[in-house]
């Protein structure tokens, strides 16, 4: 819905999960940040994102063991699923943050086309590590 409405502007938000067994998370919540980006980038707003997490640990009960930040997502509308340059940058930059408090962020990039929705995501280590991530999608 989120990625219609944006039409081809870039728009994103963060992801929010559980723990199921280590390296392996369900995605339980994905925010959709109102302010929108623009054809070619997407930027956080911050704020949102705070008052979005602080929500998401309310109602999870505050149990972050087991639910919690999981990482960001962004449309690219106009390119391929793939992080670009800046998006490497961005999610590099987040993980070795002195303040971030995990060990790892996930980066999912979607496109939808006329018939189908492309997803794929990286996790990005607090070593500058980048793997890609295995999805499932449920319906
Ligand atoms: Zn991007």
């Amino acid at each position: 819905v989120a990625l219609r409405d944006a039409g081809i502007r870039e728009t994103g938000g963060q992801l929010f999960g559980e723990q199921l067994a280590p390296s392996h998370f369900v995605v339980n919540e994905v925010t959709v940040q109102a302010r929108p980006g623009t054809p070619a980038h997407f930027d956080v707003d911050v704020a949102a994102a705070m008052r979005d997490a602080a929500r998401y640990f309310d109602r999870t009960g505050h149990d972050y063991l087991r639910f919690n930040y999981l990482g960001e997502w962004h449309s690219h509308p106009r390119y391929q699923v793939l992080p670009s340059n800046k998006d490497m940058r961005t999610m590099l930059e987040l993980v070795s943050d002195a303040d971030f408090k995990g060990n790892f962020a996930i980066l999912m990039i979607a496109r939808r086309d006329v018939r189908s929705l492309r997803l794929a995501a990286w996790v990005y280590g607090r070593g500058g590590t980048v793997q890609p991530v295995a999805l499932e999608v449920d319906e």
